[in-house]
Protein backbone atom coordinates (compact mmCIF):
# COMPACT_ATOMS: atom_id res chain seq x y z
CA UNK A 1 0.00 0.00 0.00
CA UNK A 2 1.91 3.28 -0.77
CA UNK A 3 0.11 6.95 -0.04
CA UNK A 4 2.94 8.00 -1.78
CA UNK A 5 1.95 11.64 -3.79
CA UNK A 6 -0.71 12.06 -1.27
CA UNK A 7 -0.85 14.74 1.84
CA UNK A 8 -2.60 14.19 5.00
CA UNK A 9 -3.59 16.29 7.48
CA UNK A 10 -4.04 15.29 10.97
CA UNK A 11 -5.30 17.21 13.85
CA UNK A 12 -3.71 17.21 16.33
CA UNK A 13 -0.98 15.43 15.90
CA UNK A 14 1.86 16.48 18.39
CA UNK A 15 1.09 13.46 20.34
CA UNK A 16 -0.84 10.22 20.99
CA UNK A 17 -3.42 8.93 18.44
CA UNK A 18 -2.93 11.40 15.88
CA UNK A 19 1.26 11.65 15.75
CA UNK A 20 0.79 7.42 15.56
CA UNK A 21 -1.73 7.98 13.06
CA UNK A 22 0.50 10.31 11.31
CA UNK A 23 3.85 8.26 11.66
CA UNK A 24 1.81 5.03 9.99
CA UNK A 25 0.59 7.49 6.82
CA UNK A 26 3.93 8.65 6.50
CA UNK A 27 5.08 5.08 6.60
CA UNK A 28 2.47 4.31 4.59
CA UNK A 29 4.12 6.96 1.91
CA UNK A 30 1.98 10.03 2.61
CA UNK A 31 3.62 13.98 3.27
CA UNK A 32 2.42 14.71 6.23
CA UNK A 33 1.02 17.95 8.33
CA UNK A 34 1.04 17.62 12.18
CA UNK A 35 -0.88 20.08 13.64
CA UNK A 36 -1.71 21.50 17.88
CA UNK A 37 -2.16 24.92 19.17
CA UNK A 38 0.84 25.25 20.48
CA UNK A 39 4.29 26.90 17.98
CA UNK A 40 6.93 25.09 19.73
CA UNK A 41 10.27 24.95 18.66
CA UNK A 42 9.53 20.71 19.42
CA UNK A 43 6.59 20.75 17.44
CA UNK A 44 8.42 21.72 14.25
CA UNK A 45 11.48 19.18 15.30
CA UNK A 46 9.16 17.04 15.79
CA UNK A 47 7.61 16.89 12.06
CA UNK A 48 11.19 17.54 10.73
CA UNK A 49 12.26 14.13 12.69
CA UNK A 50 9.11 12.05 11.27
CA UNK A 51 9.79 13.44 7.84
CA UNK A 52 13.70 12.30 7.86
CA UNK A 53 12.54 9.01 9.12
CA UNK A 54 10.12 8.35 6.29
CA UNK A 55 11.82 9.78 3.59
CA UNK A 56 8.07 12.13 3.39
CA UNK A 57 7.77 15.45 3.48
CA UNK A 58 6.33 16.36 7.54
CA UNK A 59 5.50 20.24 8.56
CA UNK A 60 3.76 21.41 11.47
CA UNK A 61 1.13 23.90 11.19
CA UNK A 62 -0.23 25.49 14.49
CA UNK A 63 -4.10 25.80 14.80
CA UNK A 64 -5.93 25.81 17.54
CA UNK A 65 -9.08 23.22 16.92
CA UNK A 66 -11.17 25.10 19.04
CA UNK A 67 -11.80 28.14 16.61
CA UNK A 68 -13.60 27.59 13.22
CA UNK A 69 -11.41 30.01 11.46
CA UNK A 70 -8.27 28.49 12.48
CA UNK A 71 -9.29 24.96 11.46
CA UNK A 72 -10.06 26.18 7.74
CA UNK A 73 -6.67 28.16 7.79
CA UNK A 74 -4.93 24.85 8.41
CA UNK A 75 -6.43 23.41 5.41
CA UNK A 76 -5.94 26.35 3.51
CA UNK A 77 -2.35 26.75 4.54
CA UNK A 78 -1.96 22.96 3.95
CA UNK A 79 -2.19 23.92 0.03
CA UNK A 80 -3.68 20.48 -0.41
CA UNK A 81 -5.33 17.88 1.28
CA UNK A 82 -5.80 14.06 0.45
CA UNK A 83 -6.28 12.58 3.49
CA UNK A 84 -7.88 14.69 6.22
CA UNK A 85 -7.78 13.09 9.83
CA UNK A 86 -9.53 14.69 12.36
CA UNK A 87 -8.08 13.73 15.58
CA UNK A 88 -8.00 16.58 17.91
CA UNK A 89 -9.92 16.00 21.24
CA UNK A 90 -10.03 16.57 25.06
CA UNK A 91 -12.02 15.31 27.35
CA UNK A 92 -13.37 16.38 30.86
CA UNK A 93 -15.01 14.42 33.49
CA UNK A 94 -18.07 16.40 35.85
CA UNK A 95 -22.16 15.12 36.56
CA UNK A 96 -24.31 17.13 34.08
CA UNK A 97 -25.78 19.62 36.65
CA UNK A 98 -21.90 20.20 37.50
CA UNK A 99 -20.96 20.35 34.13
CA UNK A 100 -18.54 23.77 33.23
CA UNK A 101 -20.33 25.53 30.55
CA UNK A 102 -16.92 26.28 29.48
CA UNK A 103 -15.70 22.69 29.69
CA UNK A 104 -19.21 21.48 27.41
CA UNK A 105 -18.52 24.61 24.82
CA UNK A 106 -14.53 23.57 24.64
CA UNK A 107 -15.17 19.77 24.19
CA UNK A 108 -17.75 20.69 21.50
CA UNK A 109 -15.71 22.54 19.74
CA UNK A 110 -12.81 21.06 19.78
CA UNK A 111 -13.97 17.22 19.01
CA UNK A 112 -17.17 17.75 17.02
CA UNK A 113 -16.64 21.01 15.12
CA UNK A 114 -13.21 21.08 13.96
CA UNK A 115 -14.00 17.91 11.78
CA UNK A 116 -16.91 20.14 10.13
CA UNK A 117 -14.80 22.79 9.86
CA UNK A 118 -11.64 21.35 8.64
CA UNK A 119 -14.03 18.96 6.47
CA UNK A 120 -15.62 21.64 4.62
CA UNK A 121 -12.55 23.18 3.47
CA UNK A 122 -10.66 20.09 2.29
CA UNK A 123 -13.80 18.34 0.21
CA UNK A 124 -13.02 20.90 -2.74
CA UNK A 125 -9.84 20.02 -2.48
CA UNK A 126 -10.29 16.57 -2.77
CA UNK A 127 -12.94 16.90 -5.54
CA UNK A 128 -9.88 18.70 -7.14
CA UNK A 129 -7.99 16.11 -7.06
CA UNK A 130 -10.42 13.53 -7.61
CA UNK A 131 -9.34 11.23 -4.67
CA UNK A 132 -10.23 11.96 -0.70
CA UNK A 133 -10.24 10.14 1.95
CA UNK A 134 -11.90 11.63 5.52
CA UNK A 135 -11.22 9.56 8.57
CA UNK A 136 -12.43 10.96 12.09
CA UNK A 137 -11.37 9.28 15.22
CA UNK A 138 -14.43 9.24 17.36
CA UNK A 139 -14.38 6.88 20.18
CA UNK A 140 -16.42 3.93 21.70
CA UNK A 141 -18.03 6.83 23.37
CA UNK A 142 -19.05 7.78 20.05
CA UNK A 143 -21.48 4.82 20.11
CA UNK A 144 -22.37 3.56 23.58
CA UNK A 145 -22.11 6.30 26.83
CA UNK A 146 -20.77 6.36 30.10
CA UNK A 147 -21.65 8.50 32.79
CA UNK A 148 -20.00 12.04 33.55
CA UNK A 149 -18.55 12.37 29.93
CA UNK A 150 -22.12 14.17 28.74
CA UNK A 151 -20.07 16.66 26.42
CA UNK A 152 -17.68 13.85 25.05
CA UNK A 153 -20.09 11.54 24.56
CA UNK A 154 -22.45 14.04 22.68
CA UNK A 155 -19.69 15.37 20.87
CA UNK A 156 -18.40 11.73 19.25
CA UNK A 157 -22.09 10.52 18.60
CA UNK A 158 -22.19 13.62 16.49
CA UNK A 159 -18.88 13.04 14.78
CA UNK A 160 -20.56 9.96 14.01
CA UNK A 161 -23.68 11.17 12.50
CA UNK A 162 -21.31 14.03 10.34
CA UNK A 163 -19.17 10.70 9.38
CA UNK A 164 -22.54 9.55 7.63
CA UNK A 165 -23.53 12.73 6.02
CA UNK A 166 -20.02 13.44 4.59
CA UNK A 167 -20.44 9.98 3.05
CA UNK A 168 -23.64 10.66 1.60
CA UNK A 169 -22.59 13.91 0.13
CA UNK A 170 -19.19 12.37 -1.39
CA UNK A 171 -20.77 8.79 -2.30
CA UNK A 172 -20.62 9.49 -6.32
CA UNK A 173 -17.03 10.55 -5.82
CA UNK A 174 -13.52 8.51 -4.90
CA UNK A 175 -13.97 10.04 -1.57
CA UNK A 176 -14.53 8.45 1.32
CA UNK A 177 -15.65 9.31 5.09
CA UNK A 178 -15.29 6.76 7.96
CA UNK A 179 -14.95 6.95 11.57
CA UNK A 180 -12.49 4.79 13.73
CA UNK A 181 -13.90 4.03 17.36
CA UNK A 182 -11.45 3.35 19.79
CA UNK A 183 -11.80 2.29 22.88
CA UNK A 184 -8.87 2.62 25.78
CA UNK A 185 -5.78 3.63 23.97
CA UNK A 186 -2.70 3.52 25.54
CA UNK A 187 -1.65 7.18 25.67
CA UNK A 188 0.60 8.93 27.42
CA UNK A 189 -3.05 10.90 28.51
CA UNK A 190 -3.80 7.36 29.83
CA UNK A 191 -1.33 6.35 30.96
CA UNK A 192 -0.97 9.59 33.58
CA UNK A 193 -3.95 8.03 34.78
CA UNK A 194 -3.07 4.99 36.09
CA UNK A 195 -0.94 5.95 39.17
CA UNK A 196 -3.71 7.99 40.42
CA UNK A 197 -6.55 5.66 39.93
CA UNK A 198 -4.27 3.10 41.66
CA UNK A 199 -4.32 5.28 44.45
CA UNK A 200 -8.05 6.01 44.25
CA UNK A 201 -8.73 2.17 44.36
CA UNK A 202 -5.67 1.08 46.58
CA UNK A 203 -4.59 -1.17 44.14
CA UNK A 204 -1.55 -2.22 42.42
CA UNK A 205 -0.99 -0.16 38.52
CA UNK A 206 -1.89 -3.70 37.29
CA UNK A 207 -4.99 -4.20 39.17
CA UNK A 208 -6.20 -0.69 38.08
CA UNK A 209 -5.67 -0.95 34.61
CA UNK A 210 -7.76 -4.40 34.22
CA UNK A 211 -9.87 -3.82 36.84
CA UNK A 212 -11.05 0.14 36.57
CA UNK A 213 -9.34 1.16 33.40
CA UNK A 214 -10.16 -1.55 31.00
CA UNK A 215 -13.08 -2.17 33.15
CA UNK A 216 -15.11 -2.31 29.64
CA UNK A 217 -12.72 -3.44 27.07
CA UNK A 218 -13.32 -7.46 27.61
CA UNK A 219 -9.36 -7.77 25.82
CA UNK A 220 -8.32 -6.41 28.80
CA UNK A 221 -5.31 -5.10 26.86
CA UNK A 222 -5.68 -1.65 25.41
CA UNK A 223 -5.54 -1.00 21.97
CA UNK A 224 -2.13 1.12 20.38
CA UNK A 225 -1.56 3.88 18.32
CA UNK A 226 -0.07 1.79 15.87
CA UNK A 227 -3.32 0.07 15.77
CA UNK A 228 -4.91 2.90 15.32
CA UNK A 229 -2.98 4.05 12.61
CA UNK A 230 -3.04 1.07 10.58
CA UNK A 231 -6.63 1.05 10.76
CA UNK A 232 -6.36 4.78 9.37
CA UNK A 233 -3.78 3.43 6.69
CA UNK A 234 -6.23 0.66 5.73
CA UNK A 235 -9.45 3.15 5.21
CA UNK A 236 -6.86 4.63 2.51
CA UNK A 237 -6.25 1.54 0.80
CA UNK A 238 -8.27 0.54 -2.73
CA UNK A 239 -9.66 -2.11 -0.37
CA UNK A 240 -11.58 0.39 1.52
CA UNK A 241 -12.80 1.78 -1.64
CA UNK A 242 -16.45 0.59 -1.01
CA UNK A 243 -16.02 1.30 2.93
CA UNK A 244 -18.05 4.66 3.92
CA UNK A 245 -20.29 6.28 6.32
CA UNK A 246 -19.19 3.60 8.27
CA UNK A 247 -17.92 2.95 12.09
CA UNK A 248 -14.94 0.72 12.70
CA UNK A 249 -14.40 -0.44 16.21
CA UNK A 250 -11.19 -0.95 17.91
CA UNK A 251 -12.16 -1.90 21.17
CA UNK A 252 -11.32 -5.32 21.96
CA UNK A 253 -14.38 -5.95 22.05
CA UNK A 254 -16.20 -3.40 24.38
CA UNK A 255 -19.35 -2.39 21.57
CA UNK A 256 -19.83 -5.97 21.45
CA UNK A 257 -21.17 -6.28 25.07
P1 LIG B 1 -3.82 13.33 23.49
O1 LIG B 1 -4.14 14.31 24.57
O2 LIG B 1 -2.54 12.56 23.58
O3 LIG B 1 -3.86 14.02 22.08
C1 LIG B 1 -4.77 15.04 21.76
C2 LIG B 1 -4.16 15.89 20.69
O4 LIG B 1 -5.04 16.95 20.40
C3 LIG B 1 -2.83 16.49 21.16
O5 LIG B 1 -1.92 16.51 20.08
C4 LIG B 1 -3.23 17.92 21.52
O6 LIG B 1 -2.17 18.83 21.40
C5 LIG B 1 -4.33 18.16 20.51
N1 LIG B 1 -5.23 19.24 20.87
C6 LIG B 1 -5.90 19.44 22.03
N2 LIG B 1 -6.58 20.60 21.98
C7 LIG B 1 -6.34 21.13 20.75
C8 LIG B 1 -6.74 22.33 20.10
N3 LIG B 1 -7.52 23.23 20.70
N4 LIG B 1 -6.28 22.56 18.85
C9 LIG B 1 -5.44 21.68 18.23
N5 LIG B 1 -5.03 20.54 18.80
C10 LIG B 1 -5.48 20.27 20.05
O7 LIG B 1 -5.08 12.35 23.41
P2 LIG B 1 -5.32 11.03 22.54
O8 LIG B 1 -5.65 10.01 23.53
O9 LIG B 1 -4.25 10.79 21.56
O10 LIG B 1 -6.67 11.43 21.78
C11 LIG B 1 -6.73 11.72 20.38
C12 LIG B 1 -8.14 11.50 19.87
O11 LIG B 1 -8.51 10.13 20.08
C13 LIG B 1 -9.20 12.33 20.61
O12 LIG B 1 -10.17 12.77 19.69
C14 LIG B 1 -9.78 11.33 21.59
O13 LIG B 1 -11.09 11.65 21.94
C15 LIG B 1 -9.73 10.06 20.77
N6 LIG B 1 -9.78 8.82 21.57
C16 LIG B 1 -8.80 8.53 22.48
C17 LIG B 1 -8.89 7.34 23.22
C18 LIG B 1 -7.84 6.92 24.21
O14 LIG B 1 -8.04 5.95 24.94
N7 LIG B 1 -6.68 7.57 24.28
C19 LIG B 1 -9.99 6.49 23.02
C20 LIG B 1 -10.97 6.85 22.10
C21 LIG B 1 -10.85 8.01 21.37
Amino acid sequence: MSLKGKTAIITGSNSGIGLGVARELAKAGADVILNSFTDNEEDHALARSLGEEFGVSARYIKADMSKADECRALVEQAGSCDILVNNAGIQHVAPIEDFPIEKWDAIVAINMSSAFHCTAAALPMMRKAGWGRVVNIASAHGLTASPYKVAYVAAKHGVVGMTKVTALETAKEDITCNAICPGYVLTPLVESQIPDTAKKYGMTEEEAKEKVILERQPSKQFATVEQIGGTAVFLCSDAAAQITGTTISVDGGWTAL
